[in-house]
Parts: C-alpha cells; structure tokens; sequence
C-alpha cells in the first residue's frame, strides 16, 4: 500500500572522466547485476562512455523505477527507465524485522551505510535486498526492447546514487526513507516496550535536547551557487491526466530553476541590494521572456496563442526581447508620443554624421523614421535609446540592440541592407 507520493530526484552529475562507478559493496552489487544481465561489452563500455560525459540528465527514483533522460551519440534526448523488482509486503515486514532486531543496522542506515551483515541477515530471512542477474528491466525511447546504451549509462549512474545514499536502493524495493524509518521506530519502540514494560523505554528528556540544541557548531558558510539543474521527468510510468501538458510543466519547471537560481546568486553577491530589482514582468511579457528560452515550438505555439500573438509576432517580439528585453518589446509593440525636442536634437545627430547629399532620406512618423528605400528603420525608445529596425517580408522586424544616438543605430542596419 502506498500512503504517500515516494521519489526522489537526482541533478544531473558533470562529467567525470576515468573513475569507477561505484566504491561500495552494494554499488558494486547493482553493477554487477547490470553486467551479468547485459554481457554484450560493446555496449557496457558505450553506456560508461555515455554516464561519464555527463549524459544522463536529472535521475527520478520511485519504487520499482528509475527515470531520466539521455543524450545518445546522435545527441537525441531518450526518455530511459530501469523498472526494478519491488519487495512485496511480505518480504518488507522481513526485512523491517531484520532490521530492527540489530540498533547497529539502523544507526548504519542513518550513516548512509549498509554493512554486509544487514546484506546476510536479510537473505537468511529470505529476503535479497540486492537486485541479481535480470532484474533490472529496461524500456527505452530508442525503441531498442532489450538493454540498450542508454539504459546502460542510466544504471551506471545509478550505481554512483546507491553509492552516497543506500537508501535510494530501498525506494527502488518499494519504501522511501521517511515512512521507513517511521517503520523502524514503531518497532523499535515495541521491542523497547516487551524490554522494560510501558513506559519505560529510554529516551531524552525534551528541556535536555532543547537545551543542547545551543551548542551545535554554526552552520557553513554558503559557497558558490551551482548551474542550475535540469528537471526531471515527470511522467513516473503512469499516463498523465487528461489535459496535463506534461512537457510544459517541464519547461516551466526548467525556467523556475533558472530564475531561483539567478535570485539566489543575486541574493548572495557582494553588492546586493546596490541595484534595484528587475521590474515584475507582465504576462505578456513573460510569455516573450519564456519563449525566447528557446522551448519547444509546441509550447512555443501555445505561448504565442495564450498571449494573442501569430507565429511572426511572436517571433519579432522574441528578437526584440533579445535585442532589449522589455524595454525592446515595448518598442516593437507599443505606440508612444516622444519629445518633440529629443526628435529635433536627433535631426541634427544624423545632418552631422553623413556627408550631405549622401545622407539617407528619412521619414518620419512620430518616432518611427524610415530610411526611404532601404528597408530600414529607426525607433525611437520610451528609454530614450534608437533601436534599428529591418522590414522583413511586410513586417518591420527588430534587427539589433539600441544605440545612444541615431546615427549610430541607422549605420548598423544600413550596414546589413
Ligand atoms: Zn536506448
């Protein structure tokens, strides 16, 4: 029976050339059932490869799943499982019994250690904890039925996982670690209970652990903010509800990951607080910012539709709010009346910058100047800046970032014609 939502997800690991995959007994154990399942050494050695250059992207483990995506020698993402063989109810209560009977084996677990002798205690109560030879079952997007080099990779990182936590192994039989431990506890606490008679289980006073609580060594100092992780995948086997966009949850996710991580970063530098936050984006804004994040076109279409824009009008806003973010969305999009002295200081930027009678001949339309047969324009900008403009099919397209004076901005995209 499952009470509660169980997985646990793993950042992708960077790259790391020429160390083994897994140090412990355990580690080695799942290689080993990876190894003797496989056998063909040609793609062993791919899958190595592979889970060395850093190709498997975030790991998700739930009970009798493991989860991610990897990038094959042709750099397509494959969506990998490994179905592991769960414990059934019976081979748990075994096993929590095993466990119980010796303190040591949970003090080891709580250590992230798992001594062999919880290994032997639980096979000679009829339990494996360890998966052998076959039980790691593969299904890959390649389309390969059997173990393929992704499936490979995605095992071979998974025996670093099992390596820092064997509790990772234990969701993989079926039980994360909270309710685990939950488990050990009530019999633990049992067993004290038949020992010493009710009540008389030893423990800690709470105003001795509270006060303890003082002398504990302050906490490390933060260091550097780590790349942003990719986010796993979130479909765990099972078929997503009717209407879920389960791809664009993803990118949502993603670009949530990417933005916490650039506030975190800000929060920590050195001269925060020194500059005014960014200003809070519209919808319509942050629908620009999202699909100039390079989604995919499905939810490329959909941020478009959702934001009342065509496929071309989404596209020029994504070249304005990268030439200017939305300072140069605003200008794509929004009509304005400038300062008739600012258009006039600029008349005389662009009588200085040309030798008259080369000058291009412009007209103007309140701040939008068009350079009479060229296909080139100039807007003028609510922040004051001139921002060139290129017409592309019928449409007047953003085609650089802004300059200071006119004459500047016109030469870029004179430049280009
Ligand atoms: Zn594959």
């Amino acid at each position: 029976m499952m009470t509660e939502q169980e997985e646990l997800t793993f950042e992708a690991l960077p790259p790391s050339q020429g160390r083994g995959f897994a140090r412990t007994w355990w580690g080695r154990a799942w290689q080993q059932a990876l190894e003797d399942t496989v056998l063909d050494a040609t793609l062993l050695r791919r899958g190595r490869k592979h889970a060395r250059a850093g190709a498997v992207g975030a790991v998700a483990v739930r009970p009798g799943r493991i989860t991610a995506r990897v990038l094959g020698a042709d750099r397509t993402p494959y969506r990998t499982d490994v179905l592991v063989q769960q414990l059934d109810d019976a081979d748990w209560e075994r096993l929590l019994d095993t466990i119980a009977d010796r303190a040591g084996h949970i003090a080891a677990l709580l250590d992230r250690d798992m001594p062999p002798e919880l290994d032997e205690d639980a096979a000679a109560a009829g339990v494996s904890l360890l998966p052998g030879i076959g039980d790691l079952q593969p299904e890959c997007g390649c389309g390969e039925w059997d173990h393929c080099e992704h499936t490979a990779a995605l095992s071979y990182l998974v025996a670093r996982l099992l390596d820092a936590d064997p509790f990772v192994l234990l969701l993989m039989r079926g039980r994360g670690e909270a309710r685990l431990l939950a488990d050990l506890q009530e019999r633990s606490a049992a067993r004290a209970e038949q020992d010493t008679g009710p009540g008389g289980a030893p423990g800690v006073r709470a105003d001795v652990a509270y006060a303890e609580a003082g002398s504990l060594p302050p906490l490390p100092a933060v260091g550097p903010v780590a790349g942003a992780g990719t986010p796993p995948v979130l479909t765990g086997g099972a078929e997503p509800a009717a209407g879920l966009d389960v791809a664009a949850l993803e990118f949502l996710a993603a670009d949530t990951a990417v933005r916490a991580r650039r506030l975190l970063a800000d929060a920590l530098a050195p001269d925060h607080g020194r500059t005014p936050p960014p200003p809070e984006l519209t919808v319509s804004q942050d629908a620009v910012r999202m699909a100039a994040g390079g989604p995919a076109a499905r939810i490329a279409v959909r941020l478009a539709r959702g934001t009342g824009r065509d496929r071309g009008g989404m596209e020029r806003a994504v070249r304005a709010w990268r030439h200017g973010g939305a300072a140069g969305l605003a200008v794509l999009e929004e009509d304005w009346t400038p300062d008739p002295a600012a258009l006039a200081r600029a008349t005389d930027q662009l009588a200085a910058a040309w030798e008259p009678g080369s000058r291009p001949r412009l007209r103007a339309a309140g701040g939008r100047w068009t350079a009479v047969g060229t296909g080139a324009q100039l807007r003028y900008g609510p922040d004051g800046r001139w921002w060139p403009y290129r017409k592309e099919g019928t449409a007047w397209t953003p085609a650089g970032p802004p300059a200071p004076d006119p004459a500047t901005a016109l030469a870029t995209v004179l430049e280009d014609a």
